[in-house]
């Protein structure tokens, strides 16, 4: 498969700056603490994947990352630039280098799919839309949806349109791709072929993944690192081998045996 952005280099690369750091980073709505003093990092290439009950803090952290949100405290960088506070220019280009799938697709529902995937590269990229459209095909044929070019995305299965959502993040050629619980809201039959592009995109491309999921399997396949969050801490991490199978917590014991 060809996404273009980075192939998997089979050389090992001297330790480079981090992609994305969190150093001290807590967050409050209101009187709720939401991450509390939180540090991690992701070296690039890496998938790194958040698992933990329901509101212990994980969609926030991509939030935070795609500065949809701010830090009450703490340092975020990302590929070396420091978010918050940051001149806005800057937060454009670090938001270039950041790719994200939603739960919900958020795909715009007045365009067209080949539209859907052109935008961005157009506007933001500056690139030329004839450019924009080789690249949106290429990545159609990639989520295995050449023939939707022209369809909106209201006439596709939830499955489709969040393989348009994922071809329109790769259009970016992200350096960073955030995916948000990206089958929770789709049909069960639909899952699993989402979760096949996914490994296939992770296991093929040296894009660095952050993933929050409820997919255990997929997490075991794809992660390099599993992080496992409690009320806006991390109370375990490591391999995905040490975390599913033997994991230190009885707290992550004992979500995993209710997840799994
Ligand atoms: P998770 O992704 O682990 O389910 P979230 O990051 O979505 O958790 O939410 C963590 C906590 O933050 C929850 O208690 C949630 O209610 C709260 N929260 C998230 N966004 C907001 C917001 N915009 N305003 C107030 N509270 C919020």
């Amino acid at each position: 498969m060809s996404v273009e952005t980075r192939t998997k280099s089979s050389v090992t690369d001297a330790p480079a700056t981090d992609v994305i750091r969190l150093e001290g980073v807590t967050k409050r709505f209101g009187a709720n603490t939401v991450l509390d003093d939180l540090n991690f990092s992701v070296a690039p290439g890496k998938h790194v994947t958040l698992i933990g009950p329901s509101g212990s803090g994980k969609t926030t952290i991509l939030r935070l990352l795609m500065t949809l949100t701010k830090p009450d405290e703490g340092t975020i960088t990302v590929d070396g630039e420091q978010l918050f506070p940051a001149p806005e220019k800057r937060v454009r280009e670090v938001r270039k280098k950041i790719g994200m799938v939603f739960q919900q697709f958020n795909l715009f529902p007045n365009m067209s799919v080949l539209r859907n995937i052109t935008e961005a590269p157009v506007r933001v990229l500056g690139m030329s839309r004839d450019e924009a459209e080789a690249r949106a095909r290429e990545l159609l044929e990639l989520v295995g949806l050449a023939d939707k070019c022209d369809a909106r995305p209201t006439r596709l299965s939830g499955g489709q349109q969040q393989r348009v959502a994922i071809a329109r993040a790769l259009a970016m050629r992200p350096q960073v791709l955030l995916l948000d619980e990206v089958t929770s809201a789709l049909d069960p039959e639909l899952v699993a072929g989402v979760l096949d592009l996914l490994r296939d995109i992770a296991h093929s491309t040296d894009i660095t993944m952050l993933c929050v999921t409820h997919e255990m399997g997929f997490a075991r396949d794809i992660s390099d690192q599993v992080l496992m969050f409690d009320s806006g801490r991390v109370i375990e991490s490591g391999s995905p081998e040490k975390i599913f199978s033997d994991p230190e917590r009885d707290r992550t014991r004992e979500f995993l045996s209710a997840v799994l």
